[in-house]
């Protein structure tokens, strides 16, 4: 047994409400104590170094997690006369068990960490070299020749190759360990954790795909014709939209990003060294990547950004992680332990501040161009939505059947979502969702929901007074980061905007409302 595993609270000592507290305190200072050194190894990882000592780490989670004696405990004690707050870090301990009967079993983690360190050290070739990720996304954002788009395109089919037969097994062992645990199936256990179904997921990303059918056929016929295309290729897509939505990178030069951000924290009166999030530039698969490693004092991103307003966005969605992080990090250890939905929700409040035309003017844009990034901002979240859904329906078919041809139904989702062609070129496997983060996407599509119902409140509440305004820092941090999961996150959205999470939310038209 790891010496972490073995300093973990006896379950049979537990007899009474003092003692299950007892209990749940000492289990939560050795999870944090597992969780700052998990984190530090990502972190190390992912900035280049060697990461030693994750399977250690991760088999003393297992030993932890997987206890037989912690799950009878909580059966036990869950639906009893409890203080509030013991029963709710209680419940979400129950969570973590659950998750861990899949996520924390060796044969599991073994080989998702193997697959995830292959895509952390890939980088595509194009045109003869090995190109960074960030210059991958250049190319397929701005690049105006064409068969350059579609190699960039295509980079990463090697990888994808490489990893498709281990990234079926992973889903196959996934699905076997999740109906063991007495689910359905490994997506319905992942979503039911979040208090989600896939047929909610399902019918959220039909609503939109309807609600942003008008704009997206307009844009594809008006961009087609001004390319002077036949048709529209899947390369093409990215680059299409950035074009269409006219926003000159040179005004959003990425050097001033971490300025802007610190300008607009400190707007609101509060001090980002004070808040003491860190930001380390490397390039990572990812736009960026927010690393709690020990909330609320160390809280770290990685970003990887570009000139262009989609980096300032990302940079401003990665620190409303780090903000959520820090706020919610005076809670017990448990209570930190929040849904993805809901992280990538609060993130995103903060992304779209990005798009409010007082932020844009304060940076320095006229008001012309700031009406053109405004007006931007539906077509990005249609092709971001559509994108997205493809993802979406491909991993929710993928886990119905893993032995289909996962390329044709990668090409086919793709194809009904943005309209381009279908072009079955092995790509599926070659990043770090499908291994690493799985049954993951959907979040991005359901945080955009709880960023257009929160923005739309503080619209309500706060009129054309929401930028700089120490107020509403003060509601978003009560109603969302402060209580961390001590109320779980659609009764916090519930309580914010009066609405529970309803596609209704999004207007493709005016994201955020006439401004
Ligand atoms: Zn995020």
């Amino acid at each position: 047994m790891s010496v972490l595993a073995s300093r973990r609270p006896p379950a049979a000592g537990v007899h009474d409400e003092a003692s299950l507290s007892r209990f749940v305190t000492g289990l939560e200072v050795v999870l944090r104590e597992l969780s700052v050194k998990m984190a530090l190894v990502w972190w190390e990882r992912y900035t280049g170094g060697p990461g030693e000592g994750l399977d250690e780490l991760e088999r003393a989670r297992s030993e932890i997690l997987l206890d037989p004696s912690y799950d009878d405990l909580v059966r036990n004690w869950s639906g009893g006369r409890l203080d509030p707050l013991l029963a709710r870090r209680l419940a979400i301990l129950g969570d973590l068990i659950s998750e861990a009967r899949v996520s924390a079993v060796p044969e599991i983690y073994t080989l998702q960490n193997d697959i995830l360190r292959r895509v952390i050290v890939f980088r595509p070739v194009v045109r003869g070299g090995e190109i960074a990720n960030s210059e991958r996304v250049r190319i397929l954002r701005h690049e105006p020749d064409r068969a350059w788009r579609r190699e960039a395109w295509m980079s990463i089919a090697p990888l994808s190759m490489e990893l498709a037969k281990p990234t079926v097994e992973l889903i196959r062992r996934r699905n076997h360990l999740a109906r063991e645990a007495g689910a359905a199936g490994f997506v319905e256990l992942t979503l039911g954790l979040a208090s989600l179904t896939p047929a909610e997921v399902m019918e959220t990303v039909e609503r939109l795909e309807a609600a942003s059918a008008p704009l997206w056929a307009s844009f594809l016929e008006r961009s087609a014709a001004a390319e002077g295309l036949d048709a529209v290729e899947p390369w093409d897509v990215t680059y299409l939209v950035e074009k269409d939505a006219a926003i000159p990178t040179g005004v959003f030069p990425s050097e001033r990003i971490e300025p802007s951000l610190e300008a607009f924290v400190r707007a609101f009166g509060r001090d980002p060294v004070a808040i003491g999030i860190k930001i380390v530039r490397q390039d990572i698969p990812f736009g960026g990547l927010c690393v709690p490693i020990d909330p609320p004092t160390d809280v770290r991103i990685l970003a990887n950004p570009r000139d262009g307003h989609g980096s300032f966005s990302t940079l401003f969605h990665e620190y409303g992680h780090g903000l959520h992080a820090v706020f919610a990090g005076a809670n017990s250890r448990l209570l930190q332990e929040e849904p993805g939905v809901l992280a990538e929700g609060l993130a995103e409040v903060w992304g779209w501040f990005t798009f409010y035309p007082g932020w844009l003017r304060g940076l320095g844009l006229d008001e012309e161009l700031a009406a053109t990034v405004v007006r931007a901002q539906g077509l990005r979240l249609a092709a971001r939505h559509r994108t997205l859904s493809a993802d979406v329906a491909w991993e929710l078919s993928a886990y119905q059947d893993p032995y289909q041809d996962l390329t044709a139904l990668a090409a086919a989702t793709e194809s009904r979502f943005t309209l381009a062609a279908a072009r079955p070129v092995h790509r599926w496997a070659g990043g770090p969702f499908p291994s690493g983060y799985p049954m993951y996407k959907q979040n991005y599509i359901l945080a955009d929901l709880i960023a257009a119902a929160t923005h739309r409140t503080l619209a309500e509440d706060h009129g054309p007074d929401v930028l700089g305004n120490a107020q509403v820092w003060e509601a978003v941090s009560a109603a969302y980061w402060r209580p961390g999961a001590s109320i779980p996150w659609r009764e916090r959205l519930r309580r914010f905007t009066g609405r529970d999470l309803d596609a209704a939310a999004i207007d493709y038209g005016a994201p955020l409302g006439p401004r």
